[in-house]
């Protein structure tokens, strides 16, 4: 967390990591992304200055911080995307007179982690700017739709959970950890979506529907939602190894359809601390993009 308390027209260096991934599709670009907080009362002018290696700088500017997209609370995060010919080395990120340098420590995965489903699948949504999800907390996560041995969506014409190749499928840890958090309290959806269904009576909701949430004991985490009602195998506590079943496919929670939400992240609560960039050993070791077909490859020893 940086310090706000800045003089005026000061810069303050934030100790804050910088995420710098490298986006699917075309042109030979990356993307970088900041929270960014800053003190509410002040308000004011908003300008974002790059500086690349050689020099140039990429300066944008906005006349107030109310233009800027996801501005809640004092806090912002700022999805910047760059030709990699800049070489992006910090940004500086000034609203009304107090600025705040970001260095670039870029993101770098500690584990190496498996795809998390025991079959074909394809990816509905990628990351943030992938058709993907657009809260912090998720935004390099993906969803899995399941697929049939021969790539299909469904089993039966008729649109019900049953009837969804991917329902029911084998939701595997992705790498050896231990399980520091489940929910498994949650009916799946059925007939529609209805927020009743992932409402406790204490008006707390389980967006994220059954869920195992697994420590891989190097800072990292990943989280599997929307499991089956009924199908977590696991309980808190417990030592999962790469590969072993953990729960099913579901339609629980925040779900619009059977479907697996994976995202790796820093702590071992639900919907506390942003995602992170996620990348799969037996999947090129590359961001997935939207509409990626994932062949199940078993491991050696199943
Ligand atoms: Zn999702």
């Amino acid at each position: 967390m940086i310090s706000i308390l800045a003089l005026a027209g000061s810069i303050a260096v934030s100790d804050q990591p910088v995420y710098r991934i490298d986006m699917p599709g075309p042109g030979d670009y990356e993307s970088w992304v900041v929270d960014h907080q800053y003190s509410a009362e002040l308000g004011g002018p908003v300008q974002i200055i790059a500086e690349g290696a050689n020099g140039a700088k990429v300066v944008q500017e906005w006349p107030d911080i109310s233009m800027l997209d996801s501005n809640v609370d004092g806090r912002f995060t700022y999805v910047a995307h760059y030709p990699k010919s800049l070489e992006v080395r910090s940004f500086t990120i000034s609203v009304g007179d107090i600025g705040v340098r970001y260095e670039p420590i870029a993101f770098e995965q500690q584990g190496s982690y498996i795809l998390p489903l025991a079959g074909n699948a394809i990816i509905s949504n990628g990351v943030f700017n992938n058709n993907g999800h657009g809260w912090i907390r998720s935004r390099f996560a993906y969803d899995f739709l399941g697929l049939s041995d021969t790539y299909g969506p469904m089993t039966d014409p008729e649109y019900r959970n049953e009837n969804l190749a991917g329902f029911g499928m084998d939701v595997i840890a992705p790498a050896d950890g231990k399980v520091v958090f489940i929910e498994d309290r949650v009916p799946d959806q059925v007939g529609g979506y209805d927020s009743a269904t992932f409402t406790f009576p204490d008006g707390s909701q389980a967006y994220h529907g059954n869920n195992v949430i697994i420590d891989h004991g190097n800072g990292e985490f990943t989280s599997l939602m929307h499991l089956k009602f009924g199908s977590v195998v696991v309980a808190v506590g417990d030592t999962v190894v790469q590969g072993h079943k953990v729960g099913e496919l579901g339609n629980s929670g925040d779900s619009y359809g059977p479907h697996l939400h994976v995202q790796l992240q820093h702590c071992g609560e639900p919907q506390a601390c942003p995602s992170l960039p996620l990348t799969f050993a037996n999947h090129g070791d590359e961001i997935l993009e939207a509409g990626d077909f994932i062949t199940y490859r078993p491991l050696p020893s199943e």
